[in-house]
């Protein structure tokens, strides 16, 4: 495995100028200035949170407390009511303005988005992707997809029903750390474009990434309270969140999403949780094993393995099991680790201590009780602080941690198979179900097994990519992955309340008068009979 000299690395904590002490990263004052953006002027003392690539100090932030969270809400009320009456070409035009300073300043993105998660740049580079494309997905649908529809009436012609969509209101957003620019577009821009303010809270860890979209969309035109960002601890003002929100959209962990969603019930408010997963890939007897094993590569160790849709137990037809785990183990050997601000590292580093140490626990547990490490299972201290190498283990039995638990991080397990049967059991036997991937020579063949998968979305022939970057196709989890879905018609429309006008013309739906009440539900019944035929 090649990797980067570490005087690079050394060097840079000499560079406190730069966020991190990460050269080539924005300077400190960069970071000052998106801070200004957050609301608030929190007097509660501040936060440190540090660069994954140097260990180094990223910035002191501003930590809201709970009443400075929930005055938020009253500002994002007022601006709720204006940005609600722009009309949706308007908020499109802003949406599609965003996109092209989303793509004409990404240089500056990467940079903080490889300062504050210590991902690869290419895998930075998908946040920017997946950013624009949300953009550009509602700036051009938003209006079609909000506007009132025709339904069937209750009597034809004479009923002339249509449903409308309202905004909920204010929406809060709780985010992770990893990917804090795609994921901040995919759950704020929908809301934003539905006629909702929202609140935003950020992981600490990654929040200068949210900032700075915050920042491109009131130049695009977003009236600056129609997003506010709150910085603070889930445990500090969380309550705030969950009780303020007209609708409350949670990415995160498993084990908070239940958390909040007991709390979120006791309201009654809407909400869609998007969480965890164990994902399986199933490489069947006929797959281009080459291929599989490129594709397995990107789909396990992409961003370092932290990301929720990434790939964590491979189950292989035992006819190709061996030449598969040869190629991509070789592939894996080849990954280059490294810190550097530019195109050149396959793989960043992991984003924090918690992260190396939940990594390091599952790896050790493994080999503990038997498991092969076929290459990777330790951290690369000489590289950054947080460096950890992609790791390919086999013989993994149901006793140890990384069977079944999820490792979000570089750490794969790959089993055989003889029987797709029993492939597909194994694929379905976690709680989770968010994301997988088959792959096969035959299309069709690929596609009938994926549909047989208990996950929101499968990939044929790709790991992730395939289905991340469709954005016009919903994107969610099941069982133990989450609640709800974005992208497409429901990532907006679940921002929205929608409302049945239904107007009676002529006959009221009641006996004429003097009709017998009888002789009205016979005729009723009769007309109920004849509409079955009806083409809606
Ligand atoms: P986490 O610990 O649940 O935190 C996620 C966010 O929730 C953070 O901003 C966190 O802030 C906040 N939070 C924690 N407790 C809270 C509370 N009581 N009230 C309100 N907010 C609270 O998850 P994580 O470890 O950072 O993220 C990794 C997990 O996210 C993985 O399981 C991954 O699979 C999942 N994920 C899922 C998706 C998806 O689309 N399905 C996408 C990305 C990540 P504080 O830490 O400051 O409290």
């Amino acid at each position: 495995m090649t990797s980067t000299l570490p005087a690079k690395v050394t060097a840079s904590t000499s560079q406190h100028g730069t966020i991190g002490g990460v050269p080539g990263a924005p300077s400190r004052t960069r970071a000052q200035a998106l801070l200004a953006r957050v609301t608030g002027g929190y007097d509660t003392g501040g936060t440190e949170v540090q660069a994954p690539f140097t260990g180094n100090p990223i910035a002191t932030l501003p930590q809201a407390t709970d009443a400075e969270a929930r005055a938020a809400y009253s500002g994002a009320r007022q601006a709720q009511r204006s940005w609600s009456a722009v009309p949706v070409a308007e908020r499109q035009r802003i949406l599609l303005r965003l996109q092209d300073l989303v793509l004409d300043r990404q240089d500056e993105v990467l940079d903080l988005i490889q300062a504050e998660t210590g991902k690869s740049r290419m895998d930075a580079f998908d946040e920017v992707a997946a950013a624009a494309l949300c953009a550009s997905y509602y700036g051009k649908h938003s209006a079609k997809l909000l506007g009132a529809k025709r339904r069937a009436g209750a009597l034809p012609v004479l009923t002339r029903a249509s449903e409308v969509r309202h905004p909920k209101g204010v929406a809060g957003i709780i985010s992770p750390w990893n990917y804090p620019l795609a994921l901040t577009a995919l759950d704020v821009l929908p809301a934003l474009a539905a006629g909702n303010a929202v609140v935003q809270k950020p992981d600490n860890q990654t929040c200068l990434s949210a900032l700075w979209l915050h920042e491109l969309a009131c130049e695009a035109g977003l009236p600056e309270d129609a997003w506010t960002i709150v910085l603070g601890r889930g445990s500090v003002i969380g309550d705030a969140i969950v009780e303020e929100s007209d609708y409350v959209g949670f990415t995160g962990s498993t084990p908070t999403g239940k958390r909040l969603a007991g709390q979120i019930a006791e309201r009654l408010t809407s909400f869609s949780l998007e969480l965890g997963g164990k994902n399986p890939m199933i490489v069947l007897d006929d797959a281009k094993v080459d291929a599989a094993a490129k594709g397995a590569v990107t789909a396990c160790f992409s961003s370092a393995g932290q990301l929720c849709v990434s790939v964590e137990r491979i189950y292989v037809h035992e006819s190709v099991k061996e030449e598969f785990t040869r190629a991509f183990v070789a592939q894996t050997e080849r990954l280059r680790l490294g810190a550097e601000l530019d195109f050149s590292a396959d793989i960043g580093s992991l984003t924090s201590a918690d992260q190396l140490d939940t990594i390091t626990r599952h790896v050790e547990d493994a080999r503990g009780k038997g498991a092969t490490v076929l290459t990777g299972g330790r951290a690369r201290p000489e590289l950054g602080p947080l460096f950890y190498e992609p790791t390919v283990l086999t013989d993994v039995t149901p006793e140890m941690t990384v069977y079944a638990e999820e490792t979000f991080g570089p750490v794969v397990s790959i089993y055989g198979y003889t029987d797709l049967d029993e492939a597909v059991d194994n694929a379905n036997a976690t709680a989770y179900g968010l994301n997988a991937s088959v792959w096969s020579r035959n299309g069709a063949r690929g596609r009938a097994v994926a549909a047989r998968i208990r996950a929101g979305t499968v990939n044929v022939n790709e790991g992730f990519a395939a289905s991340f970057g469709s954005i016009d196709a919903p994107m969610g989890g099941v069982g133990d992955s989450g609640v709800g879905r974005r992208n497409g018609a429901d990532g907006i429309l679940r921002y929205t309340e929608s409302q049945t006008i239904a107007a009676q013309r002529g006959l009221r739906l009641r006996p004429f008068r003097g009709m017998p009440p009888k002789l009205w539900t016979r005729l009723m019944s009769r007309g109920v009979k004849a509409m079955r035929h009806l083409p809606r």
